[in-house]
């Protein structure tokens, strides 16, 4: 692959709530679009709505491009999609081609699968992104990219395609740490404004009011800005981002944490609070419905 503008031809694995806005994008900006997922209906919506091309295996998308995104549930997906069987993708990558998970994955599996896909003649990064369906509609996904900074460069004008500002933070695996990182705070925060609105409430607040001081003052945080009055107030429940999803990203924050031997007082609460949530009301659900654990019984 050369460097620069060059628009040569890009797999995307993965065309869910994230993905289809994100391969769009990329589709729009000129890159030849190769599509592969499980899901028939998903490549065909993509199809209908690009000059996207559907690919049979990941091995087809391997065969024919020159970086291959990966926008899956987790990192057992992402491996099965590498190595799971003669339709996988690792064994027919084009030499120096680049496969960039952009997933929520698991640091310490991302930081095996580098020197496989070396060994296969490919480079692997990390850029998993924040920001939700609406910022990959826009554009303006945050990215962190974890990996060797050389592949990192050749292929951010596609990152540019979905992402505002790109965050390099270091070594294979550190991209999707700091994905962990980041969600484990933005769990921890959710729950602390549902847990506060649900008091005020209680109390004979009104829910504006609640939201307008914690918005003016210092409890303001990214859920009480976007997710409390838009989902949660308005009982919709649907901001596109799941349960289970958002319990996977804190089960990998508090098992860095074991890992590196860290301590956290708060990581095995908040972690118990997503597992009920998810018990009761499904892997499915919204992740911003948590605030229907705070209804009584
Ligand atoms: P999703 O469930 O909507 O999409 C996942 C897609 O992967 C689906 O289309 C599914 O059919 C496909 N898939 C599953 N197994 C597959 C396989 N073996 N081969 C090919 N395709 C397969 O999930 P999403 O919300 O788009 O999230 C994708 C990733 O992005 C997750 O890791 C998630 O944690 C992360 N993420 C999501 C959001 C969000 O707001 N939804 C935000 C940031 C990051």
């Amino acid at each position: 692959m050369t460097t620069g503008e060059r628009k040569y031809p890009v797999g995307f694995i993965g065309i869910g709530k994230m993905g289809y806005p994100m391969a769009s994008r990329i589709a729009a900006q000129g890159y030849p679009l190769h599509v592969y997922d499980i899901s028939a209906a998903a490549l065909a919506v993509i199809c209908s709505q690009t000059d996207a091309r559907a690919e049979k295996t990941p091995a087809d998308i391997g065969r024919n491009c020159e970086a291959v995104i990966l926008m899956l549930p987790d990192s057992a997906v992402v491996k099965k999609v590498l190595f799971g069987g003669s339709g996988a993708l690792t064994a027919h990558l084009l030499p120096g081609s680049v496969v960039i998970d952009m997933s929520s994955s698991d640091p310490s599996v991302t930081r095996e699968i580098g020197p496989r896909l070396k060994q296969a003649g490919a480079d692997f990064i990390d850029a998993p992104v924040s920001g939700g369906v609406k910022r990959a509609i826009d554009g303006s996904l945050a990215i962190m990219a974890g990996g060797d900074g050389a592949v990192i460069a050749r292929v951010k004008p596609l990152l540019s395609a979905m992402g505002k500002s790109i965050i390099e933070t270091g070594m294979l695996g550190s991209g999707h740490a700091m994905k962990a990182l980041n969600n484990y705070v933005s769990a921890a925060g959710l729950l602390a404004a549902c847990e506060a609105l649900k008091v005020g409430v209680d109390f004979g607040i009104a829910p504006d009011k609640i939201i307008a001081v914690l918005n003016a003052s210092t409890g303001k945080n990214n859920s009480t800005e976007n997710k409390l009055m838009q989902y949660i107030v308005s009982r919709l429940f649907n901001s596109g981002f799941s349960l289970g999803l958002m319990r996977k990203d804190i089960n990998i924050a508090t098992d860095l944490a074991k890992t590196t031997g860290s301590r956290t007082l708060l990581g095995e609460v908040l972690l118990k609070s997503w597992k009920d949530a998810e018990k009761k009301l499904g892997a499915a659900a919204d992740h911003t419905a948590i605030f229907q654990m705070l209804d009584s019984e």
